[in-house]
């Protein structure tokens, strides 16, 4: 019994009981890094619609 999980990271290694749900450290920091990079560009960097391309009508 107890299946075996893979990290949801790298999903090639087993969870680590200390990491989980990721398999080292090293696959838990870059989970975070990645939300992190993910929220500061929603945030800090809001899409212009297509349509607002700055026209000067004459
Ligand atoms: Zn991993």
């Amino acid at each position: 019994m107890g299946e075996l999980r893979l990290c949801v990271q790298c999903r090639t290694r087993p969870v680590d009981e200390r990491w989980r749900p990721f398999c080292s450290e090293r696959c838990r920091n870059e989970d975070l890094a990645r939300w992190a990079d993910g929220r500061y560009r929603v945030a800090g960097e809001p899409v212009p619609p297509p349509d607002s391309d700055e026209e000067q009508p004459d």
